[in-house]
């Protein structure tokens, strides 16, 4: 199994999500099956139980699972059936609790990470677009923002799967932030410094940017980052504000998105459609 990770740093409500499902897409048109993951740090054990004011709507699997809208994106998307184990709420992993210790001191490092490791290892193996046996890649969207006192536990598992499944089967895409301040009128790269700072603080090391801004980023900026954050240009990508979602999946192909992906996961020998070349 290869897994792609999204992360986000800066602000939530970036576009984790969106872009996450839009990885999904680029890799399915190069020919791979894909199912996804999405973790919620929260300690709510779904969605169910929150209000839509603040949380917006509920999304209701087929399975009767309530969960984030982002699972809907992912159905919509990739034309899959999820299940309600391919939402992890940081409720679910502790609601685990079936006496297994036998009395011993229960920890975040090794057990809670190791629970999270164990579900996301089981549920990447169910297939959900209709077919048999399991799906190539598994996108795992960690929803928040990298720092989050929720997330360490979830950032620490992965960090740990990271290094389980060997660097040909892991890639990490971080999300970011590209603001422009007032009257200057600069993009600015730091708060994306950051927040890549604080990843590789914590043992993960972005393989992909995913920019989000307002108009498309200027060269001089990518260049700017690519020598800060240590990730080649050509694997910086551009999501900049779009009239509707569905023009995400061709932002990425038009960048080489999937192309940048695959090398990483060690893919880039299959066959690709001609319109992916
Ligand atoms: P997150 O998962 O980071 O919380 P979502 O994927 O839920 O963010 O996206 C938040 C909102 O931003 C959604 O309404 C989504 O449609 C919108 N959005 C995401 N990316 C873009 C974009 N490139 N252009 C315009 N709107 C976007």
């Amino acid at each position: 199994m290869k897994y792609v990770l999204v992360t986000g740093g800066v602000v939530s409500g970036l576009g984790k999500g969106v872009t996450a499902s839009s990885i999904g897409v680029v890799l399915k048109a190069c020919g791979l099956r894909v199912t996804s993951i999405k973790i919620d740090p929260y300690l709510n054990t779904d969605a169910g139980t929150m209000s839509p004011f603040e949380h917006g709507e509920v999304f209701v699997l087929d399975d009767g699972g309530e969960v984030d809208l982002d699972l809907g994106n992912y159905e919509r998307f990739l034309d899959v059936t999820l299940t309600k184990d391919n939402n992890i709420t940081t409720g679910k992993i502790f609601q685990e609790r079936k006496g297994d210790y036998l009395g011993k001191t229960v920890q975040v490092v090794p057990h809670i990470t190791d629970a999270i490791k164990d579900w996301i290892e089981s549920v990447a193996v169910i297939p959900v677009d209709g077919k048999e046996g399991p799906a190539d890649v598994c996108v795992i969207e960690l929803g928040g923002t990298v720092g989050d006192i929720e997330s360490m536990p979830f950032i620490e598992a992965l960090r740990q799967l990271s290094f389980s499944v060997g660097q040909d089967n892991f890639c990490l895409v971080h999300v970011s932030l590209i603001p422009v301040i007032g009257v200057v009128g600069e993009q600015k790269t730091k708060p994306t410094q950051h927040s890549v700072r604080e990843l590789r603080a914590l043992g993960l090391t972005p393989h992909l940017l995913a920019c989000r801004s307002a108009q498309p980023l200027l060269e001089n900026v990518k260049e700017k980052l690519s020598q800060f954050c240590h990730v080649p240009a050509s694997n910086i990508l551009n999501i900049h504000d779009v009239p509707n979602i569905w023009h995400i999946p061709l932002l990425l192909r038009n960048q080489n998105a999937h192309d940048a992906i695959l090398k990483q996961l060690n893919l880039l020998s299959i066959a690709m459609p001609p319109a992916l070349k």
